[in-house]
């Protein structure tokens, strides 16, 4: 378990609570949908014979939150920090459009898995990213070895500064700081070198 500021605890926090909330107010949106339509719905003459079809209809009305509330991603997604192990990444080829595939749509994407050990724990696999392919982009940022940091409900995994690197990302936006500051100077949140306790402080105080 990482120890984590009260700030983050907070973030984290919040980050648990909004796809519940999403969930609930979709629901509720639904239930209303239900009893303001279903008088007219089952006296419509087609429906009154086949009721089965004011079944299903109102049966894909309250499931449809679970998949656009992001409870599903909600439920998979943690808080870890650990060393890299192993960095697999995975190219294939997407479409943009949903309904799949139209070769005019088409791109290159790219996944990165991390497998993660942490701190007397067993080695575990992430999906950290999965999206269009840029060139360059994340594919050397992650090492065997490096120390890793994400936090529930962030779109970044973040490497945990060396005592020589000058600049920490914020696990919260991913921006770069300058490694002499705490918190992140566009978000506010505490810098993962200050709660793991790494970086350009602990090499000066060596000397
Ligand atoms: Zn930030």
């Amino acid at each position: 378990m990482v120890n984590l500021p009260d700030d983050l605890k907070k973030y984290e926090r919040s980050q648990k609570l909004k796809p519940v909330f999403v969930f609930v107010l979709c629901e509720i949106t639904a239930a209303l949908f239900f009893v303001l339509t279903r008088n007219v719905m089952y006296q419509t003459e087609y429906i009154a014979k086949y009721n089965v079809i004011g079944h299903a209809f109102y049966t894909v009305i309250f499931t449809v939150p679970l998949f656009i509330s992001g409870i599903f991603s909600a439920l998979s997604d943690k808080t870890f920090y650990g060393t890299i192990e192993k960095v697999k990444i995975s190219t294939t080829v997407d479409s943009m459009n949903s309904f799949k595939p139209s070769k005019e749509t088409r791109y290159r994407k790219n996944t990165i898995y991390l497998y993660v050990k942490e701190d007397g724990g067993e080695v575990e696999k992430f999906r950290i990213y999965s999206g269009r392919a840029k060139e360059g982009q994340f594919l050397e940022t992650y090492n065997n070895g490096d120390r890793v940091f994400h936090l529930y409900g962030s779109k970044y995994t973040v490497i945990i500064p060396k005592p020589s690197d000058t600049m920490s990302q914020c696990a919260v936006c991913g921006i770069t700081t300058d490694i002499n500051e705490e918190f992140c100077h566009k978000c506010g949140h505490t810098l993962p070198h200050v709660i793991f306790k790494t970086g350009g402080e602990d090499e000066k105080q060596d000397f």
